[in-house]
């Protein structure tokens, strides 16, 4: 059997030999997936609902396991990666109140009943990137299996750990073989054959806007259900009415979370002229004060990047004379470090402000009023997240309607919360994950009328 091998990013060491599923292999599991379809659409939405909880159960019985897995496998902090196995447990135990009050409408027509069904699609392609494995995997596959469909998932090839765990932990927790089966292997092979097999009725994709592009193409063949979420270059806009200690202290986090390497990355900073010289001053503690370090450390609050090609990558942004204000700091040794760096001033149309790093890099570039401030936060072709911070709430309103992103925050970074939508604008993706309406993207509605005349 072909196996590809993982390496722990801050040690470099190989932790595990991991199969590479062939193609044959994937056919085999669609089309097992699409026989346990036929019984898991029917299994009553009672059991289903406590079968996923059970799951959830399982997730968190193991949380500690399972974060420790993630430290390993992709150099997250241990304190996100406890967040991240408790947020599959929550996306879980949410979904599982889904099964019964997915309800469908009772339409007034005359001469009968009019009533809608929201029906499983069949076998969903969950497709994963190696930024969050966990917490990714799970909006996918919890309302996916909620709304009775069965559920393939190809972990990135770099980080299959955990994805291999909670497909053990399904089954402990009594979900039917077939019914959510996880393949690790490689995009190109196992995720692609989820684009072309005529049986996947859905791919659900997280990942490079590049790749996003061909899977849509690739779905239109069939007119294969997707959703896309993708990448992003969100702003973190600071007004110069704002608490500004409070702005400038948290702004490394919006960032340089999981080493830069998240989709909501505000990797923009855009700041008022007048406060500029204020922001940066107050800024350059805050980056020099991020714990960059050995993850398994309850203290360290960034670990390295993902693997040495990432690395590469983040560091072909900042070649020797870039516009580096300041950085932070990292370990040396082995490890694929790269230090919270700070750019300023730079040129608009530079890379480094126009390409989504997906490292630890940012960029701040002053802005004259709100009217700019909105203009060069929608100057991108990405459309996520973003940050507002000021005072004034009419403002913060007005420029969180006018900001092009599918999830703002105004005095806050934070993007996700299990039961809000999620999503991008643009081309950050298509469709919503999370939240309450997350299952109509699983379902397609059926409209019957019964005659009730003579
Ligand atoms: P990627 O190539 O888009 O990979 C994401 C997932 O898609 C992985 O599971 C990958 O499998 C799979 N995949 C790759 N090619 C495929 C294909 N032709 N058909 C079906 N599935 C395919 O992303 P990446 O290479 O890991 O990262 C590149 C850049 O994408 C990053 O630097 C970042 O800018 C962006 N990114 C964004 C997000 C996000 O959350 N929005 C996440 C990750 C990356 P393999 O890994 O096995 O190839
Ligand atoms: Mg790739």
């Amino acid at each position: 059997m072909n196996t590809f091998s993982v390496i722990n990013p801050a040690t470099e060491q190989i932790i595990a030999e991991v199969p590479s599923i062939s193609l044959a292999e994937t056919d085999v599991a669609i089309e097992t997936a699409a026989n346990a379809f036929e019984s898991w659409r029917r299994v009553a939405p009672g059991d289903r609902a406590r079968l996923l909880r059970r799951f959830a159960a399982l997730v968190d019985a193991n949380l500690e396991p399972l974060a420790q897995l993630e430290v390993a496998n992709a150099g997250h902090t241990i304190s996100n990666a406890r967040w991240e196995a408790g947020n599959v447990r929550d996306v879980l135990d949410y979904y599982a109140g889904a099964p019964e009050r997915h309800t469908g409408l009772q339409i007034p027509v005359p001469g009968g009943v009019d009533i809608t069904f929201r029906e499983p699609l069949g076998v969903v392609g969950v497709i994963v990137p190696w930024n969050f494995p966990m917490p990714i995997a799970a909006w996918g596959f919890a309302p996916a299996l909620a709304a009775g469909n069965t559920v393939i998932l190809k972990p990135a090839e770099i980080t299959p750990l955990t994805a291999m765990r909670l497909g053990e932990l399904a089954l402990e927790a009594g979900i039917p073989e077939g019914v959510f089966t996880v393949l690790t292997g490689k995009g190109s092979v196992v995720g692609w054959r989820f684009v072309t097999h005529q049986k996947v009725a859905k791919v659900c994709f997280t990942g490079s806007t590049e790749v996003g592009t061909q899977i849509m193409a690739g779905c239109a063949e069939q007119i294969k259900r997707v959703t896309l979420e993708l990448g992003g270059k969100s702003a973190n806009v600071v007004f110069a009415d704002a608490d500004l200690e409070m702005a400038a202290a948290r702004a490394p986090y919006g960032v340089f979370d999981n080493a830069g390497q998240d989709c909501c990355a505000r990797s923009r900073i855009l700041v008022e002229r007048s406060a500029y010289d204020r922001f940066m001053e107050l800024l350059e503690p805050a980056v020099a004060g991020v714990v960059v370090g050995d993850p398994t450390l309850e203290s360290t609050e960034m670990g390295p990047l993902v693997s040495s090609s990432q690395l590469e990558v983040v560091t072909s942004f900042v070649p020797d004379g870039a516009p580096v204000a300041f950085r932070g700091s990292c370990p040396t040794g082995p490890g694929f470090w790269f230090p919270p760096t700070v750019l300023a001033p730079v040129d608009p149309a530079a890379a480094v402000v126009t390409e989504e790093i997906f490292g630890p890099v940012v960029v701040v570039i002053p802005f004259e009023d709100e009217a700019d401030a909105i203009s060069i936060a929608n100057d991108t072709s990405f459309g996520l997240s973003g940050s507002i911070w000021t005072r004034d709430v009419g403002r913060a309103l007005r420029a969180a309607r006018g900001i092009e992103a599918g999830n703002l925050s105004v005095n806050s970074h934070s993007s996700v919360r299990y039961w809000t939508p999620f999503g991008g604008f643009k081309r950050s993706g298509i469709g919503r994950e999370l939240g309450p309406d997350a299952l109509d993207s699983f379902t397609e509605v059926k409209n019957v009328f019964l005659a009730t005349d003579d």
